[in-house]
């Protein structure tokens, strides 16, 4: 497919990147759109068009990852934490709409699959992958291969309880005190609220008083900055990450932990404390047979990912003829 391309979709909780990518992983065009809760497939199917039109190259499939369960082998999202789609045929709906082969999967898992065929976990056979944004994605490579448990619906990390009594857990989850309760995008605006309020005289607490909205993006554009409110609450969330680790660690003894997803931007002023967390509470050998890394992709991980998953259908499609 020399002059052919495929484009791969990453639905997050609040917004949608699309782009055009050939087979040597060169992306030509990117299509961003905001989520919105009700009208899913026409955001998809809006910004895939986009896409379509930005290249002279043949599209010849489709991949989008979704933050849903999806059933494998069919592309119906089962259930869905942050968006309505429940029990929704998206890969047929898409396919009907865009006239082209689709294939749809789980955003976490398709990062996975950017980040294990060409990323940060390259040659590992043992990864866990965290996709941390509106919330927490997961997905886990085992001896090879994506771990799906009986229905599609296992490598959710972000569920994982560090605190029994701990705080709700947001979206459709009846848990307390899971891993995404307390690291987030929006648990990151919250902590930095926090420090904002109790350091009046901080970056952050400026920041506040001139009437800028306390967001993760901006927490972790002060904490490059050097401010040190930033910097302490982005460590707050790099520890709570840490225990979580800590647990995914002692039950999988991965080579790789890759931290992708929006919260990522903050580098190592988030992982170096998970990292410390690990290192103290993390049983020998896993402790020291695991590496702990930012997704090489960055946010595109998943996008990235899933056109991987759409070059694995044209090339199903070629062999069969
Ligand atoms: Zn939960």
């Amino acid at each position: 497919m020399a002059d052919a391309c495929v484009i791969g979709v990453d639905l997050g909780g609040t917004k949608l990147l699309a782009g055009t990518v050939d087979a040597e992983l060169r992306v030509h065009h990117r299509a961003y759109r905001l989520a919105r809760r009700d009208a899913v497939l026409e955001t998809i199917v809006a910004a895939v068009e986009e896409a379509r039109e930005a290249t002279d190259r043949e599209v010849r499939a489709v991949g989008v990852g979704v933050p849903c369960l999806v059933e494998p082998g069919t592309g119906v999202a089962m259930a869905c934490n942050h968006l309505a789609l429940v029990d929704v045929p998206l890969r047929d709906l898409l396919a009907e709409r865009l006239d082209l082969p689709v294939v749809v999967d789980n955003d976490a898992t398709a990062a996975l699959v950017a980040e294990s065929r060409w990323g940060a976990a390259r040659q590992a056979r043992h990864v866990v992958m965290l996709t941390i944004g509106t919330g927490i994605g997961g997905g886990l490579l085992i001896d090879g291969r994506v771990l799906r448990g009986v229905s599609g619906a296992a490598g959710e990390v972000g569920h994982i309880v560090v605190d029994e009594n701990g705080p709700p857990c947001p979206g459709n989850c009846p848990s307390h005190g899971c891993l995404e309760a307390f690291v987030s995008g929006p648990a990151l605006a919250l902590e930095g609220l926090r420090r904002a309020q109790a350091d009046p005289d901080s970056g952050l607490g400026r920041a506040l008083a001139a009437g800028r909205g306390v967001t993760g993006p901006l927490v972790t554009e002060l904490a490059h900055d050097g401010d040190p409110a930033a910097c302490a609450a982005i460590a707050t969330l790099g520890t709570h990450l840490g225990v979580g680790m800590t647990n995914l660690v002692n039950v999988f003894n991965p080579e790789v932990v890759v931290v992708g997803g929006g919260l990522v931007a903050a580098g190592d002023l988030l992982l170096d404390p998970a990292r410390a967390v690990l290192a103290e509470r993390c049983l020998v050998p896993a402790r020291d047979q695991v590496q702990v890394v930012a997704a090489r992709f960055g946010e595109e991980s998943g996008m990235l990912g899933a056109a991987g998953l759409a070059l694995d259908v044209v090339g199903d499609l070629e062999s069969i003829g």
